[in-house]
């Protein structure tokens, strides 16, 4: 069974010649299409152009050439610039945007010979939790086509649950990875701010997004993220410091390794079932040789109201360019200028992106700028501080990724503060710009449930390499859901 093999297994069957990558792209792209009218996984299927590139993979491959990803199928979260290929990021408003370029991250892993299968839903400018507000209608959750598969990774989550390619990329602003990993059963890992270039990613929050990965595992993951990080001279955020060879340095022992527990993430909000879940998980990494530790990280319930501050104060920033004259949609017979901006804006956006766009208009005005906005970017440096000092006691902070299992679809869409609340573990780590994972760690009630891994900056080896561990003694990452198996 293709499907079932890690793309670590997929990627030396493909060198060994056991497989070719024809054959994986034609058994990936059957399955994409058996499930698009349940999952929805997919804004676009790019099926002729996979094929053509597969078999360029093959005919390098045959010559003993290729990158470390040669004929690999993945696929790309929709705001990936992808030259060719319209990029949508969800949204009417960009519905028919073709870039002229491909994404730093597009480029590279086209440059290790991945081959890409089409490019995945997600909410409107990853703005959401539940892949409910992408103009091209919801993803379903492939455990439960009745819940929500998290947000706003969703289409890529949802795809590598459900096995119809073994990994692709996401973005993470507040929880973007982490959470879909978390609702759909799967590794994720949101980078360190700057270690993975920005460049061609289409920008909701400029000082919160980075790019990163949803796969199987943890070994899956770092075989895409030593491809994708690195320096990149075309983003001035980008880390100019050497990309470690991540999947080198996996299986170390954990001996000696400090952990610390989150106190402030077992808040009252978190479900006993999936606490039950997070302590099974810490008790692992006990007896693999660990030390656990509680850890206050003090600030930590403020990271919500300074994310919904800060967050939509760029994107009201980030979002002024499409105006309906240079980017995306534009209204029919525009009167004049004025016209020309309400009436496309109006019609290009969902509701989400609209409340975004006023609440962070409102927050940068003059008169709040100092009420709210200043004081969120305080808040957000005494969470930087809170994190500062942890890594000063610990190696690793370890808890829940969501306070909750995925929930059904329509059950938050009419509040959206109790939608907000679910990236109550998952914001601090943005705030801070330091890297996280979320790996699964059992189920409650028959729903995947993940264990967060947060590390120091520019730690992603350190997170790996115990989520790989971790997933070397248990087999929660390898369960499939049933209709996919
Ligand atoms: N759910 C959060 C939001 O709506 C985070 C989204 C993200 O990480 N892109 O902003």
């Amino acid at each position: 069974m293709i499907h079932r093999q890690t793309l670590t297994q997929l990627a030396a069957d493909l060198r060994a010649r056991k497989v070719s990558s024809v054959e994986l792209v034609r058994a990936f792209l059957a399955r994409i299409e058996a499930s698009q009218p349940v999952l929805n996984a997919f804004v676009s299927v790019t099926a002729e152009q996979a094929l053509a590139e597969a078999e360029a993979a093959d005919r390098a491959l045959a010559a003993g050439r290729g990158g470390a990803l040669a004929g690999v199928p993945i696929g790309h979260k929709d705001l990936f610039c992808t030259a060719g290929v319209r990029t949508t990021c969800g949204s009417r408003m960009l519905e028919n945007f073709v870039s002229p370029y491909d994404a730093t991250v597009v480029a590279r892993l086209k440059a290790a010979g991945a081959v890409v299968l089409g490019k995945l839903n997600m909410d409107e400018f990853a703005m959401g939790s539940s892949n409910e507000t992408s103009y091209f209608g919801p993803v379903r959750n492939p455990w439960n086509t009745e819940l929500v598969p998290g947000g706003s990774s969703g289409g890529s989550a949802a795809a590598v649950a459900a096995r119809l390619l073994p990994a692709a990329t996401a973005t993470d602003t507040g929880g973007s990875i982490r959470q879909p990993a978390a609702f759909c059963g799967i590794t994720g890992i949101k980078p360190t701010y700057g270690r993975v270039s920005r460049y061609g990613m289409i920008a909701f929050a400029s000082s919160l997004d980075q790019g990163g990965v949803l796969a199987a595992s943890a070994e899956d993951a770092a075989r895409m993220l030593r491809e994708m990080a690195g320096f990149d001279p075309r983003d001035s955020t980008s880390v100019d410091a050497p990309v470690p060879d991540y999947p080198a340095g996996l299986g170390e022992p954990l001996a000696g390794v400090r952990i610390g527990l989150v106190r402030e993430f077992l808040d009252k909000g978190l479900d006993p079932e999936y606490e039950r879940c997070v302590r099974e998980a810490l008790a692992v990494f006990e007896r693999l040789g660990a030390s656990l530790r509680e850890v206050s990280l003090p600030n930590i319930p403020l990271s919500v109201p300074a994310y919904y501050v800060v967050a939509p104060a760029e994107c009201s920033s980030n979002l002024a360019r499409y105006d309906g004259v240079r980017f995306g949609h534009r209204c029919a017979d525009a009167r004049d200028l004025q016209d020309l901006y309400k009436r496309s804006r109006s019609e290009g956006f969902g509701a989400e992106v609209k409340r975004r766009i006023m609440t962070g208009t409102y927050v940068l005005s003059a008169g709040y700028y100092d009420a709210y906005y200043l004081k969120a970017q305080r808040v957000r440096r005494l969470i930087a501080g809170d994190f500062e000092r942890a890594f000063g006691e610990v190696d690793l902070l370890m808890g829940p990724t969501t306070p909750t299992a995925a929930f059904a679809l329509g059950a938050k869409t009419a509040d959206p503060i109790t939608m907000y609340l679910n990236d109550i573990y998952t914001i601090s780590a943005n705030l801070a710009g330091v890297p996280a994972m979320s790996v699964p760690c059992g189920f409650a009630a028959g729903l995947p449930v993940g264990l967060q891994i947060i590390g120091p900056h520019f730690a992603e080896q350190r997170l790996l390499h115990a989520a790989h561990r971790y997933q070397l003694e248990t087999d929660w990452h390898r369960r499939i859901p049933e209709r996919f198996a």
